[in-house]
């Protein structure tokens, strides 16, 4: 069993410690907010002596900026050679490889292991994780990731867990998008929804965004629509993954037009309804018909 200490008790990352201490680790949680560290036994302040000795140190925060700033802080100094950093947080593919860059300097190893799945999929231990960095530090990270996880995937060098993290919810907002519309026209066009939803489910329009996030209420009782857009998976969050995939689109010139423009729609749309489920962007475009 591991000694890991684990930064960032949020919505995520609440669980994914949860679930290392129940597999029979020894965690550490820290948080800089006091509400945070109450909901986590022994969960104290960041703090330098306590990172000493940790086999893996794992951050789970809101950005990159938070990320750099831990590590600047606290992680480049006073961590022994020999743990193991492992961010799960969604950052820039920019920032994931510089920090690995430091961290491999200083002659630690560090992956990028952002994940997919939500707090469900993190308090069931089923998340997907995305990782990023050289194979032996993933060797070592895979039996703690397989605690939190369920389909594990090394993509290669550092930089690649959060490369392939925003290609792929690039795809989740752009099809998002495209279930919207699909129903917003269908509305429109007075077809009976139940019997449109039923179409796509079985035809060539089935997606994950179709079955999980269809934003007419009460046609799938799981989806958000149909607990008034309770996140799932808050639009503050698809809006920034989109900004991201489209920060990684400049970087190799890579042309994403509908990327960038469910990157622009999100942002819009999150501005005012940033703790709405994503799904909840259908009332851009139509009303909810009555149901
Ligand atoms: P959150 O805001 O609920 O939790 C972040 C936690 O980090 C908070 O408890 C906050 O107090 C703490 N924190 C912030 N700055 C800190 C610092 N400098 N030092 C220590 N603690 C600090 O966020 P979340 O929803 O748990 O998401 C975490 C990451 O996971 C994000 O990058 C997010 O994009 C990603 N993610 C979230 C979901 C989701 O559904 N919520 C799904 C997949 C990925």
């Amino acid at each position: 069993m591991s000694r890991i200490v684990f930064i960032g008790l949020g919505t995520m990352g609440l669980h994914m410690a949860r679930g290392l201490a129940a597999a029979g680790h020894d965690v550490v949680g820290m948080d800089i907010n006091a509400e945070a560290r109450a909901a986590f036994p022994g969960a104290t302040a960041l703090d330098k002596t306590k990172m000493g000795g940790a086999d893996i140190i794992i951050t789970m925060l809101p950005e990159g900026a938070h990320v750099a700033q831990v590590h600047d802080e606290f992680l480049f100094s006073g961590v022994d050679v020999g743990t193991l950093l492992i961010d799960c947080s969604t950052i820039d593919v920019g920032t994931a490889r510089a920090l690995a860059a430091s961290v491999e300097a200083k002659g630690s190893a560090m992956l990028d292991a952002p994940v997919s799945g939500g707090p469900a999929g993190a308090e069931a231990g089923t998340l997907s994780f995305m990782v990023g960095g050289n194979e032996d530090a993933f060797e070592r990270a895979r039996p703690v990731l397989e605690v939190m996880g369920s389909t594990i995937t090394h993509f290669g060098a550092a930089g690649s867990g959060q490369a392939a993290k925003a290609c792929h919810n690039m795809i989740c907002g752009i099809t998002a998008i495209a279930v919207t519309e699909g129903f917003a026209l269908a509305d429109s066009l007075s077809l009976d929804l139940n019997k449109f939803y039923g179409l796509c489910a079985g035809a060539a329009a089935q997606s994950w965004a179709l079955e999980n996030r269809c934003p007419i209420p009460g046609i799938v009782p799981a989806a958000p629509s149909s607990s008034g857009f309770a996140p799932g998976f808050a639009s503050a969050l698809m809006a920034k993954d989109l900004r991201l995939a489209q920060a990684a689109a400049q970087e190799t010139g890579q042309v994403t037009p509908f990327g960038a423009e469910a990157a622009r729609a999100f942002t819009s749309f999150a501005e005012e309804h940033g703790q709405l489920d994503f799904s909840a962007i259908y009332q851009t475009l139509r009303a909810l018909p009555d149901q």
